[in-house]
């Protein structure tokens, strides 16, 4: 009875009645496990041998233990309380039955009981009790499959998540057409040079959450891999929602105009059971269709695609044969020096004569020759062709060139590749500087260590080695850095994908400087026209091959090319334009990139094309902290600087640049920035600019830029500030006193009142001849400097000669300034005091016209006003009786209460009770409109005939208080 089938669910009965038992198991048997117990010791001693038995059948009326007990007993213990127990009680009783659920039966059947009818019962309870089980199981699945199914970067499904999604939407959903297409960036990782890696990464982020925001279309999306994305969803909803393009357009924000192209490849979806993962493999098929297309930007996956499969294996049947029998033939196409338009070289193209399909393109063989690796055998028969040829070219005395020859990807990995190809040249004749290697840059990112290995020994073996199909955007622009090459070959089809010709050409010019900076020559193919060339030509790439000058011809035919040639002697320097120190700059781990980065102040690599159009190449991040604007605020402005500025400062940069050019010194000068954000802050830097390169018209400088709009502002205030000076009717006079009186400053007016020009005046000071009548001002001297060093105001009135030789009585109210660490200055306000002497009044008159506050209060503690100037009202906005009702003509009164106590007991406490003359203080004044205002206040305590004192103060704006300290 108790076969422990461990496939077979268990259940326990319980029962002291054997014919009860067996009746019940009778009905089990076929499906469960039966175990039987005569009284609950016994079926608990069962159930914790067994605890995943599935159900209990468990008998209340017992010996020993009888089923209450036993229920309890079952659910107490937490390792069996989930186990269903159905209880089995008399007919009518209902409180036995009653009180077996109250303690956790899950079920009760009555006696007595139909064996077939429990069976089915306690089969559901079993399902119900497993599937629930199911469900939490499968609740905790879903919670950790949730965990690991998004891919860290971009926020949405990883790979695997998605293939599962997309299975299951495709299987929810049989009767919708749907499409999944694969989509990727073009020329990511230039995108990455251009703005950094970590903008790149957040651009993948942003892609991101993109893709989440999108969610009221339903479909699939994640993150396949590096800048792929794939996404499924129905084909209606495809074609009504241009769903890249808003992906693009909120996630490439960051990039402002920077050109962002995509690819796509689409796979219609046929067959929803074939595998996700494989559905996107077509769309990658498909993608990769137009991977190197330039019109073409969407690709469907089509049959044909499965068609080329197809030829390319009846090609694959044919190769080995066809390279014994001679098929395979090598094409030359002439590259020129645009320069002295003289024949450079050659490149080495093959091609295969195919009996029956004619002659086939490398494009119908060479991409699965490189998957097959067929590539070797048939780039070293190329090889060979080649250096025999030479060979044969130079013994009919032909005026050879070097011939550019492929080396595909695979090749690098032949450890013999070098041997290889010495032992050609040599077997030959040649020099192996007639060989030039071309290595497309797409092998850099494949094995960038390995690639560098080969190129380094390739070089030492004597070849130079291009860099093909530079700017495909396989690599970066690091792998210049990198990569030891003698030249880059810059493809012109891939440069000039973008859509308007205007950027691509300058991504190109960048490519091109760049190469510059480190001295790589270039040669550039795929030139149609004489656009092209030309433009090529003006930037400094001379070196150049196309359908513009000669198609890949034929044996022969470049024969006949050679020998029009004049002679050429083979030249071992290519041209480049010396760019010194430049390479510095590119080469990330020189002391030089990191100045650049790190560079204390902001700077700039900019280039002038010499016709008034500056571009910024390069920026470091404190240029953008000095101007206060971030790089993609930046580069989403014109491209030309200029535009930046302000016309004069424009102008005087330009002006500025050719300066540096002609005489190779540095040169600094000011710019003022036209408001960059929208709250019109001013800008001003300090530029130093240091010429670095010229190529052809353009030339390369080095700028460093420094914010100056606090001093240009002080300047300003200074000029206003000269104004004023300037305005008061009497003359003003900075002096230092060294071993002499030396004049730091003197006004017109000063000098008008003397009667001597400016110079005239100073040469007198400097050369210490007075001018002061011989017992005023000379003989109190040392008396006047003690006073003045102990911080008085000197007054004093002396006779002094004019020019002329007419005298006047000078005024002169001095005082010392010392500011803190400078050297102490003594401020003198000059009147000619000959006429009004005493009249005070007329000075008054005088001085309310000054552009500054004048009033007079008493000297006491009152402090009445008794007089102010129309200046100083209109400083504060006051009419007459506004400003006595305000401040009840009270001094104390008028100064803001904050400051009140502070600037009296500086005022009165020192000046009065000391009996000095001077104080000078800061303190604000509410204006009418209630507004605050900072003035400077200089006082001066005088003595009025009648004999009662009076202070006359002038207080001066200084809201701007920074600029006080440069001011007097
Ligand atoms: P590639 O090395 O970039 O060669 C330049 C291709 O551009 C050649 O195509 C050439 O015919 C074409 N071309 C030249 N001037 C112009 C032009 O002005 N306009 C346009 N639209 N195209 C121009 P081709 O000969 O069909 O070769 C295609 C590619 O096949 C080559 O690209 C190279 O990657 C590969 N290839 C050709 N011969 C060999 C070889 O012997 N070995 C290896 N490994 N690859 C080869
Ligand atoms: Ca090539
Ligand atoms: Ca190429």
């Amino acid at each position: 009875m108790q076969g422990s089938d461990l496939t077979k669910r268990a259940i326990l009965l319980v029962d002291d009645s054997s014919i009860n038992r067996e009746m019940l198991e009778s009905n089990f048997v076929s499906k469960y496990t039966v175990r039987h117990a005569e009284n609950g010791a016994q079926g608990l001693e069962l159930l914790r041998k067994y605890p995943d038995t599935s159900a209990v059948i468990l008998d209340l009326d017992m010996p020993v233990m009888n089923g209450y007990q036993m229920l309890e007993a079952v659910m107490r213990d937490p390792k069996l309380c989930h186990t269903p127990v159905v209880v089995i009680t008399a007919n009518g009783d209902e409180d036995s039955q009653i009180r077996a659920l109250d303690g956790g039966a899950i079920d009760v059947i009555t006696k007595p009981f139909r064996p077939r009818i429990v069976r089915h019962r306690i089969d559901a309870i079993i399902d119900r009790r497993e599937n629930e089980r199911l469900e939490e199981e499968n609740r905790l699945y879903e919670k950790l499959l949730r965990q690991s199914e998004l891919d860290e970067r971009t926020g949405i499904y990883n790979k695997q998540a998605f293939c599962r999604r997309t299975a299951a939407m495709l299987a929810a959903n049989p009767n919708d057409r749907f499409v999944l297409f694969r989509w990727d960036i073009d020329r990511f990782k230039v995108l990455n040079d251009v703005f950094g890696v970590a903008n790149g990464d957040r651009f993948l982020e942003d892609i991101g959450a993109a893709y989440r925001e999108n969610t009221r279309i339903e479909m699939t999306y994640g993150h396949w891999m590096a800048d792929h994305f794939v996404t499924c969803m129905k084909q209606e909803d495809f074609e009504r929602y241009d769903i890249i393009n808003k992906i693009l357009s909120l996630s490439s924000e960051r990039y402002g105009t920077y050109d962002l192209t995509t690819r796509i490849g689409i796979y219609e979806v046929e067959d929803t059971t074939l595998d996700v993962s494989l559905m996107c493999d077509r769309a990658l098929l498909a993608l990769q269709s137009v991977k190197n297309n330039f019109t073409n930007r969407v690709a469907w996956y089509n049959g044909s695609m499965r068609d080329a499969l197809i030829e390319e294996q009846e090609l694959a049947a044919e190769m080995v044969a066809a390279l014994e029998n001679g098929q395979f033939e090598v094409f030359y196409q002439p590259q020129y020096d645009y320069d002295n338009n003289v024949l450079h070289g050659a490149e080495a193209l093959v091609r295969w004569r195919h009996p029956q399909k004619g002659l086939i393109a490398p494009s119908g063989f060479i991409p699965f020759f490189e998957r097959n690796g067929f590539i070797s055998r048939l780039d070293e028969f190329v090889w060979r062709t080649v250096c025999i040829n030479i060979r044969k070219w130079k013994e009919m005395g032909l005026p050879v060139v070097p011939i550019s020859v492929n080396i595909s990807r695979i090749d690098l990995y032949n450890p013999r590749l070098c041997e290889t190809l010495i032992g050609m040249i040599e077997s030959n004749g040649l020099d192996s500087s007639m060989l030039r290697l071309e290595i497309t840059e797409s092998a850099y990112m494949y094995d960038p260590d390995q690639l560098v290995r080969t190129v380094e020994n390739l070089r030492s073996a004597g070849f130079s080695v291009e860099m093909d199909d530079f700017g495909s955007g396989y690599s970066s622009l690091n792998t210049l850095k990198d990569v030891p090459v003698d030249m880059l070959k810059l493809d012109m089809r891939f440069i000039e994908s973008g859509k308007d010709s205007a950027r691509s050409g300058s991504i190109l010019s960048s490519v091109v400087r760049m190469a510059q900076w480190i001295k790589l020559p270039m040669v550039a193919e795929g030139v149609e026209t004489n656009e092209q060339a030309d433009y090529l030509k003006s930037i400094g790439c001379i070196y150049l091959q196309g359908f513009y000058f000669a198609k890949p011809m034929i044996c022969e035919d470049f024969e006949k090319l050679l020998s029009n040639q004049e002679y050429v002697p083979v030249k071992k320097e290519q041209k480049t334009v010396d760019i010194e120190g430049a390479e510095d700059f590119l080469n990330a781990s020189t002391q030089a990139t990191l100045l650049f980065n790190s560079f204390v102040g902001g700077a700039q690599i900019i280039e002038y094309d010499g016709e008034g159009c500056v571009e910024c190449l390069r920026a470091n991040d404190r240029y953008f902290e000095v101007i206060g604007c971030d790089r993609k605020c930046f580069y989403s402005r014109e491209r030309d600087m200029l535009t930046m500025f302000f016309p004069e400062s424009a102008k005087e940069l330009l002006r500025v640049l050719n300066l540096a050019a002609e005489t190779g010194e540095e040169q600094q000068c000011e710019l003022h920035y036209l408001p960059i954000h929208d709250d019109g802050k001013e800008l001003w830097t300090g530029v130093r600019i240091r010429y670095l390169a010229r190529t052809d018209k353009r030339c390369i400088f080095y700028m460093a830029s420094e914010n100056i709009t606090e001093r240009k502002e002080l300047d300003a205030l200074r000029m206003r500030l000269s104004d004023i000076v300037r305005n008061i009717p009497a003359g003003i006079a900075i002096y230092r006193w060294g071993k002499h009186l030396h004049t730091e400053f003197i006004s017109q007016q000063a000098c008008d009142i003397l009667g001597y020009s400016q110079e005239e005046y100073e040469y007198l000071l400097e050369n210490n001849v007075p001018i002061t009548l011989a017992d005023s001002f000379a003989n109190r001297e040392e008396e006047i400097r003690r006073a003045l060093f102990s911080g008085q105001t000197v007054d004093s009135t002396v006779p002094i000669v004019r020019k002329d030789g007419s005298w006047i009585w000078l005024r002169a109210v001095c005082s010392m300034v010392s500011h803190e660490g400078r050297t102490p200055m003594i401020y003198a306000t000059l009147f000619d005091a000959t006429e009004q002497h005493n009249s005070e009044e007329k000075l008054e008159a005088l001085l309310s016209t000054a552009h500054c506050g004048i009033f007079k209060y008493q000297a006491d503690e009152e402090g009445r006003i008794t007089y102010i100037s129309e200046s100083m009202l209109k400083m504060l906005g006051y009419t007459r009786e506004q400003f006595t009702e305000r401040f009840d003509d009270r001094f104390p009164m008028m100064i803001w209460h904050e400051d009140r106590a502070r600037v009296l007991e500086s005022l009165y406490d020192r000046s009065i009770d000391n009996n000095s003359t001077k104080g000078a203080c800061e303190y604000r004044i509410e204006k009418a409109d209630g507004s605050l205002k900072w003035v400077y206040d200089v006082g001066q305590r005088i003595i009025n005939v009648d004999g009662k004192e009076w202070f006359y103060v002038v207080i001066i704006d200084i809201d701007q208080r920074r600029q006080l300290e440069n001011l007097v």
